[in-house]
């Protein structure tokens, strides 16, 4: 059975649509995003152009600060103080990538954790890690909430999540265990990868390379969330699941494009609510 993200994501930004109306007709200031884009790289246009349209369908301010590929890394931090000081900003947001002369990690840390949305800030991550409530990356928290819509238990399930970067696997992998599943963490160095990932109920690709995964790593009945972006021989979009291979085998799988990939912009602002909420008291 096909998982689609694109119908999931857009129940949750129905809800969050409707909980905005009430806001706006209760007169309440409304929740704010602002997003911070550094230079001309034509995929972050894009996917900031798709933030500022989800803000704009559910209701919620939004500002696009526009910044030249040669801004110092001073400025940038300037910028971000301002923001983090600004009592209308619920949610900042750094595109990434950064020119290759700022110090990302200084720009990322600085974002006050109360109004960091992406999740990124080492204080998250330790509320993460620690079991406590914080902002939570969008993408691991967009395949928590798909499972959810699906009513799948994880309790004592084998999650197998290939993949251990910062944004995707490792988040994802702590948010399973703390939803009781046996969590093992697969990435490049990993032996007899095949054998581990068969042993999943729930099998998490996230390594980004084209149609990796085909039915040979996949149970029977098993769970697939595929969160690879990338372009077959023909160009087209894929992930890193071999869709055709793996569909008639896997008991769920979310497709690419459609799947993982708009959960991420939901999650994005349902985080910014989430922050709005918690500002406002
Ligand atoms: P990343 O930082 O490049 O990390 C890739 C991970 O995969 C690394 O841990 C790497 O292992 C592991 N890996 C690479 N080749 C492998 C192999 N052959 N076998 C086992 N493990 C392997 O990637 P990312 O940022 O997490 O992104 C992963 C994919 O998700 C990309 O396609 C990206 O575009 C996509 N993505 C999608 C969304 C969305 O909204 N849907 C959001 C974020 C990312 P090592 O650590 O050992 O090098």
């Amino acid at each position: 059975m096909i998982i689609s993200g694109k119908e999931i994501s857009a129940k949750r930004k129905e809800d969050l649509k409707n909980r905005i109306d009430v806001l706006k007709e209760e007169g309440k200031r409304l929740p704010k995003l602002v997003v911070i884009l550094v230079g001309d790289n034509q995929a972050s246009q894009t996917y900031v152009r798709n933030k500022e349209n989800g803000c704009h369908y559910v209701g919620m301010e939004s500002e696009i600060i526009r910044l030249s590929q040669e801004i110092t890394q001073d400025e940038l931090e300037q910028t971000i103080q301002r923001l983090n000081d600004d009592q209308y900003v619920d949610g900042i947001l750094v595109q990434l990538p950064l020119p290759k002369h700022i110090n990302e990690d200084n720009i990322l840390d600085l974002i006050v954790p109360s109004k960091d949305v992406d999740g990124f800030h080492p204080a998250n991550v330790a509320k993460l890690v620690l079991g406590q409530d914080g902002l939570v990356p969008c993408t691991p928290k967009g395949m928590m909430v798909l499972l959810e819509e699906m009513k799948y238990d994880l309790s004592g399930k084998e999650v197998v999540v290939v993949g251990r970067s910062n944004i995707v696997g490792k988040p994802v992998a702590l948010l399973c265990l703390a939803n009781n599943a046996t969590v093992t963490i697969a990435h490049s160095k990993t032996k007899d990868l095949k054998e581990v990932c068969r042993r999943a109920d729930v099998l998490i690709a996230a390594i980004g390379k084209a149609k990796f995964f085909d039915r040979s790593y996949v149970k029977d009945g098993a769970v697939v969330l595929d969160v690879g972006i990338n372009r077959d021989e023909n160009n087209k979009l894929c992930g890193d699941v071999d869709f055709e291979s793996v569909e008639p085998v896997a008991g769920y799988i979310t497709p690419v494009p459609g799947g993982v990939g708009p959960m991420t912009i939901a999650m994005l602002l349902e985080n910014t609510y989430q922050a709005y909420l918690k500002r406002e008291g």
